[in-house]
């Protein structure tokens, strides 16, 4: 269902399928219609132009309808081209699976045998197949399917290595399975899209060939005919009287171009990373809605967000991701993000420089000023120019966002021109003065290096590098120290901490892990379920947590020499951010919960030293109870 709707997107291929449904049913509904004998001629009746009496589109040579020929000749040519394009798909595809699974002295005979067809041009080889075979169309057909099979196994086979070495197959192996079954159930169907795809592709070519064929004489034998012998027989005519090429040609131009049309549109409507619904590349910047209230800065701060709203809108359901943020960093100092995954850390962080993928994410309200200008709803190539520049992002995985294929050095000079011009000499030494800056040893050397040759630790730094690479003012940091252990961690830690106090560099620093947030931020936020439930100075909310949740979470933190504690996880799961609760979003989940905690939204109370979204936050004895 999704293929078609994709495809129904895909308007040209649209049109190439409604043409090639019509082409085949003309063609399977033919034997009914009531047309003349393609075969009997009448010599006194010869070249009768289109639109007469009785031959609605004229005579040939021999004086047979046209009409009628052309449709058996469809029927034929279609036939012999599909059937050659599956035996060359089956075929093909087997050997490619047999080579690419097995490997070894196996893939390197067959494939060897492959390359020495390959080696043969094309045509060349389908005469030389039909000379030794002889005329006709059935060998014709055979002539086509192999020129073609080479195609067919080294494509299948490239995919079939790439998917025999992943874990599942090897799961499968250790579960006992015999590599038949294995084939057939794990690999096959993972290929299936591939060879469906190939196929599409090119069985208008081999249609051409077939009728290639025909039209030199070596395929379909008079007085059968195929839209390729149709073409060959009225060469002679081709001046005299041009309709009896040019209805056959017009006819294979058209077979051709829907095929190719439909097969473009399999293609993308196959491929699975269109197939999620991403077929729209998702805009440069976050779409701003329309109906914004930009809220005003409650806070001081180079970077104050205020009141920020992001939604989701997949299917008919909107999440709310980020449901009304407002906080602050001033120069020199870390904030931290704290929250359980799925709290919208990440979304709030990318919101900021209109990083949030849109479609489907749409920030509707607030505003996030950096130096006092608001970026949301900013003009893309104003966010461009700040991006990088005033504002950097380090990620999670430096795997995944360095170029296996550049040297670091080269990574972190492109980095820098993405905003100034830079000659390569003093991109170079740049690149070195960051390396040194981020504590890498032996910068110099290391500048050469590509990214797989470090460790991660060595790549965060290289992370870190590049976010400084334009001497930002904020830095917002998305969990990343997740993926690395803890002694690497602390390292890091320590270098952010140190490059703050520098540079008078302002952080946000996202992570879940309160023993980070004590190490490195002077304030922290607390998320939940998109919203912020505690805000304040690390030590306070360290010392005496107010809001349940942060308690619960703390309480999740083991400590060293902290005795017999019980590790507490928290009951539950956060709450869908699509629907959430009238109330507090924790309710659910909390010890605490009391009647009117449900009853409406609850504001971010100020308290002495912090603020709270709670009713009734810990260490505090409530009046009312
Ligand atoms: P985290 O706090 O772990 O960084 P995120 O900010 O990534 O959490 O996600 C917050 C919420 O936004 C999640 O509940 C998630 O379901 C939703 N979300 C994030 N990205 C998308 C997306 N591309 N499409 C739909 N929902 C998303
Ligand atoms: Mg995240």
């Amino acid at each position: 269902m999704i293929f078609l709707s994709l495809l129904a997107r895909n308007r040209l291929a649209l049109a190439g399928l409604i043409v090639m449904s019509i082409v085949i049913l003309m063609a399977a509904i033919t034997p009914l219609l009531p047309l003349a004998d393609p075969y009997i001629t009448n010599t006194s009746n010869r070249f009768v132009l289109p639109f007469s009496d009785g031959a609605i589109l004229g005579t040939d040579h021999l004086g047979r309808d046209l009409l009628s020929r052309l449709m058996w000749g469809t029927q034929l040519s279609l036939a012999v081209g599909f059937a050659a394009a599956t035996v060359a798909a089956t075929i093909g595809a087997a050997v490619g699976i047999i080579a690419g699974y097995y490997g070894g002295r196996t893939d390197n005979i067959i494939m060897r045998g492959v390359d020495m067809l390959m080696a043969f041009p094309y045509i060349l080889l389908a005469l030389a197949i039909v000379a030794a075979l002889g005329t006709g169309l059935i060998n014709a057909l055979i002539a086509v399917a192999a020129v073609n099979i080479p195609f067919f196994a080294r494509n299948i086979r490239g995919i079939t290595v790439g998917i025999a070495n992943k874990e599942f197959v090897d799961a499968a192996r250790l579960s006992g399975m015999s590599d038949a079954r294995i084939i057939l159930t794990e690999i096959l169907p993972n290929v299936l899209p591939v060879i469906v795809i190939a196929m599409s592709t090119t069985v208008g070519w081999m249609i051409l060939e077939t009728a290639g064929l025909s039209f030199l004489g070596l395929g379909s034998q008079p007085p059968v005919a195929d839209l390729g012998s149709m073409l060959g027989e009225a060469r002679a005519a081709l001046i005299t009287n041009p309709h009896t090429s040019i209805v056959p040609g017009a006819m294979i131009l058209v077979i051709v171009m829907a095929i190719n049309l439909l097969g473009d549109g399999v293609r993308d409507a196959l491929d699975p990373r269109l197939k999620s619904g991403a077929l729209n590349r998702p805009l440069p910047a976050t779409q701003v809605a329309h109906d914004r209230a930009p809220a005003p800065a409650k806070e001081e701060g180079i970077l104050v967000l205020s009141d920020l709203h992001t939604l989701f809108h997949v299917k008919d359901r909107i999440f709310r991701a980020v449901g009304g943020v407002s906080l602050a960093v001033a120069p020199g100092e870390c904030l931290g993000i704290i929250g359980e995954s799925g709290s919208g850390k990440s979304v709030t962080a990318l919101s900021i420089m209109g990083l949030v993928a849109s479609p489907p994410g749409v920030i509707t309200g607030g505003s996030a000023r950096l130096e006092g200008e608001d970026l949301i709803g900013a003009p893309y190539a104003r966010l461009r120019t700040l991006r990088g520049r005033k504002v950097a992002y380090i990620f999670q995985d430096p795997q995944a966002t360095l170029h296996p294929l550049y040297r670091i050095g080269e990574q972190l000079a492109e980095a820098i021109s993405a905003h100034r011009a830079i000659g390569r000499e003093e991109g170079r030494r740049r690149a070195i003065e960051l390396l040194d800056a981020v504590r890498i040893p032996n910068a110099g050397a290391r500048i050469d290096d590509y990214p797989h040759e470090m460790s991660g630790g060595m790549r965060q730094r290289v992370g870190i590098a590049m976010a400084l690479a334009n001497d930002p003012e904020v830095i917002i940091a998305d969990e990343p120290t997740t993926a690395l252990d803890v002694t690497v961690q602390a390292q890091i830690l320590a270098l952010l901490a140190d490059l703050s106090r520098e540079r008078g560099l302002a952080i946000i620093f996202i992570t879940h892990d309160f023993g980070v947030v004590g190490q490195l931020c002077d304030r922290v936020a607390v998320m939940y379920a998109g919203r912020i439930v505690e805000q304040g100075p690390t030590r306070a909310i360290l010392d005496t947590p107010q809001h349940p949740y942060t308690a619960r979470l703390m309480a999740c933190v083991p400590e060293l020499g902290g005795g017999r504690r019980r590790l507490e996880a928290i009951p539950g799961l956060p709450p869908a951010v699509d629907d959430l609760p009238p109330g507090c979003a924790f309710a659910d989940r909390c010890d605490r919960v009391q009647s009117d905690c449900r009853l409406g939204a609850l504001p971010l109370r100020p308290t002495a030293d912090r603020a709270v979204r709670c009713l009734h936050p810990v260490g505090q004895t409530d009046a009312a109870q």
